[in-house]
């Protein structure tokens, strides 16, 4: 039914030539005014009609094209949005794979990621940039004296104190367990002890209450800062022996090495 628009055209073309040169030949036999008027009129009203055949299946054409070039403009939106919503998903997915599902903060994997973004910009400008542990204290026996369920309260409440307590630009992860990671960048270790000893006096004001007795919940903390030679995994060593120190010397403390 769609021949080319070129084969119309060559045919179009063709009769209306056809029917030219057959006026011509009407013309030179014509014999009297009324038959060669009407030949003419019939030839006029033939290529009329050719003219207006063309039209139609010029116009089937336009239409076929302009019903095909929408099908395929609402398949590129289509595409496009489900792109979209796949690059969406995967930003989601990432996002819920860095996150800990208990306290909603950054967990070791995300960790892992920023401490060698910061690590890499400390290397390159050599702005100070700290490191610390922090180990709620005695937390067994919140769990063994008030239920699990008490114990991921307090890890819940714990975490969000800590996150609003920091600068946007600090870091902080729950690195396992009742154990937590920060880093401060910019931070130098006096700054950072100042920093991390407020957090400490603001969760052990916190006023949990469990089984009607008030719970007091502290933590300790190791820090450190990057220095000459460092790589993350001697900061990290030498903030969690830091840590150690201060449960040894009796919790509730932070230790700067
Ligand atoms: P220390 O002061 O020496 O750190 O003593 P601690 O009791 O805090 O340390 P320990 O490592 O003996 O105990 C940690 C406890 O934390 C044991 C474990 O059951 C509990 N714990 C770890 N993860 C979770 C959790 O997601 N939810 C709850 N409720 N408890 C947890
Ligand atoms: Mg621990
Ligand atoms: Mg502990």
């Amino acid at each position: 039914m769609h021949e080319s628009r070129q084969g119309d055209t060559e045919t179009l073309n063709r009769e209306i030539r056809d029917e030219l040169d057959r006026v011509g030949e009407d013309i030179a036999r014509s014999q009297d005014l009324g038959s060669l008027k009407q030949s003419i009129s019939q030839r006029l009203e033939f290529i009329g009609n050719t003219m207006e055949r063309f039209r139609q299946r010029e116009q089937e054409r336009e239409d076929l094209l302009a019903g095909q070039l929408e099908a395929m403009q609402e398949k590129v939106a289509a595409m496009e949005a489900h792109s979209e919503q796949m690059q969406q998903q995967v930003r989601e997915e990432r996002q819920r794979a860095m996150t800990d599902l208990l306290t909603q903060l950054p967990n070791r994997e995300a960790w892992q990621e920023r401490l060698l973004f910061e690590f890499n910009r400390w290397q390159r400008y050599q702005q100070p940039l700290s490191v610390a542990v922090i180990d709620i204290d005695l937390f067994k026996k919140v769990n063994d004296s008030y239920g699990h369920k008490a114990g991921d309260r307090v890890l819940q409440l714990v975490s969000r104190e800590l996150r609003s307590r920091l600068r946007e630009t600090d870091f902080i992860a729950r690195y396992g367990g009742e154990e937590f990671v920060l880093l401060l960048p910019e931070t130098g270790v006096e700054t950072a002890e100042e920093v991390i000893d407020t957090l400490r006096n603001r969760v052990a004001v916190l006023p949990f209450h469990f089984g009607g007795e008030p719970v007091n919940i502290t933590f300790s903390a190791g820090l450190t800062e990057f220095r000459a030679n460092d790589s993350v995994e001697t900061v990290f060593d030498r903030a969690d022996r830091a840590l150690y120190q201060a449960k040894d010397a009796g919790r509730n403390r932070t230790q700067s090495v």
